[in-house]
């Protein structure tokens, strides 16, 4: 039987065809050398961070897009380019779905015809749907920072990126979860989370001491993670708490765990050193396993997030640890609004970062401004990503990752054709640094042939 909405979805598609259809990915007219935007189409993408959803069947029911999703918080004044009425979003409709959208924002019976026109292209390509996302976006290549992946969602186009912030929570979470609204949803997540990794080494609690929590729950989670595709790791721990690691030594983490493993709502000073030692300790073996640390470093989602907590600069004194570089960290989202912080800290050999999320809500203008600063003194140490997520009804993971790599791809133009025009680099400099984003640093962080 004909799905009601499916008449609709045709004359649609019929009435589009006759309408010139902009290429996908087309440029706006920002003043970028065309030399450049030609090289940057040319480049097929690896999107260093970004949160597929599964395809259908199981696109309804999937949750493990993300360990903390951030759908069911108290409200926060969304930026212009994550609300319903982003003029940006015609475009991606109009090119992934072939839907054209009378008004903005979509009421009900509009969102009813676009996620019919959505669900005409899922029964079309199938499992092989979410490829097909990626083509549409001109992405080789996609990080998926999942809980798991999925049927649909594997290699060799997608790459695993598990969470490990419920690995420094071994203790009960109930004090530190009492602060905000946001945290006292967010660390029932991480116990959940926290009893699978458990459960995946046949515990039912945490050991009773810290050397025995290392050596059956942390270091078999890594490996574990590793063994099961994983190329890095990631934290959201600006989501729980800050980013001032302290450096407390074993022996005081021990006795730490021995005197609160068990005890309801642990002493929350006592309980910050001791995810402090796990953080290193998680860290230190990333390095061992050859997994890198993905941090998500900005402003994050939620009213209640701490933003001067998430200040990249205070990462410095892990980014310094001696014991720790071997372990190559990559500060997700580019570190806004402490971009040049961000950038500063990519002096440390070991020290990389995305623009995913920038590349979705900052203007390619604006964008293009700090991007062009990084490109000016360690172009090495920048990666191209989108964070296509699930925002919302009318923003899908695929619009998300749509509508960012043209906009990554328009500041990055725009930051290259700067470069040359001042008389910084060569037009063949501009194409290298243009791989290098888009593909070449991360082929070297993960060593992908
Ligand atoms: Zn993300």
């Amino acid at each position: 039987m004909a799905h009601p909405f499916l008449n609709f979805v045709r004359l649609v598609v019929v009435a589009t065809t006759f309408v010139r259809l902009a290429p996908a990915q087309q440029s706006a007219p920002l003043g970028i050398d065309p030399e450049i935007a030609a090289t940057i189409a040319s480049l097929k993408a690896f999107d260093n961070h970004a949160h597929p959803v599964l395809p259908p069947p199981s696109d309804k029911s999937d949750r493990n897009f993300d360990a903390l999703p951030v759908d069911q918080m108290e409200p926060q004044t969304d930026p212009i380019g994550l609300r319903p009425d982003d003029p940006r979003l015609r475009d991606a409709w109009r090119a992934l779905w072939h839907f054209e959208a009378a008004s903005l924002p979509l009421d009900a019976a509009a969102q009813k015809q676009l996620e019919a026109a959505r669900a005409v292209v899922k029964a079309r390509e199938g499992l092989n749907f979410s490829r097909w996302v990626l083509d549409q976006s001109n992405i080789a290549t996609m990080v998926a920072n999942r809980v798991s992946l999925g049927p649909g969602i594997a290699e060799p186009r997608f790459r695993w990126v598990p969470y490990d912030d419920a690995l420094l929570f071994p203790l009960d979470t109930t004090g530190i979860a009492s602060v905000t609204p946001d945290k006292k949803q967010f660390y029932p997540l991480e116990d959940r989370l926290r009893a699978q990794y458990l459960s995946a080494v046949n515990l039912k609690a945490a050991p009773a001491t810290l050397p025995e929590y290392l050596a059956k729950v942390v270091t078999p989670t890594l490996e574990r993670e590793k063994a099961g595709g994983a190329i890095a790791v990631k934290f959201e721990i600006a989501y729980l708490r800050g980013f001032d690691f302290s450096d407390p030594s074993p022996t005081v983490a021990e006795k730490i765990y021995a005197k609160l493993q068990g005890k309801p709502r642990p002493d929350r000073v006592d309980y910050k050193l001791l995810q402090d030692f796990l953080f290193r300790y998680v860290a230190r073996e990333c390095g061992r396993l050859g997994l890198a640390i993905h941090v998500h470093t900005m402003a994050g989602a939620g009213s209640y997030f701490s933003i001067a907590g998430a200040n990249a600069m205070l990462l410095e004194p892990i980014f310094n640890d001696p014991t720790l570089r071997k372990t190559n960290f990559v500060m997700l989202h580019g570190g806004w609004p402490f971009v040049r912080e961000a950038g500063s800290l990519l002096q440390k050999p070991n020290v990389y970062l995305d623009i995913s999320q920038q590349s979705m809500i900052i203007p390619a203008r604006t964008l293009a401004g700090w991007l062009r600063e990084w490109l000016e003194t360690y172009p090495d140490k920048v990666l191209f990503a989108t964070d296509g997520y699930p925002y919302s009804d009318a923003l899908g993971w695929e619009e998300a990752t749509w509508i960012a790599s043209r906009n990554a791809r328009q500041a990055l133009g725009l930051a290259l054709t700067g470069m040359v025009r001042d008389g910084e680099i060569s037009r063949p400099r501009a194409a290298e640094i243009a791989v290098m984003v888009l593909h070449g640093n991360a082929d070297a962080l993960y060593q992908r042939r």
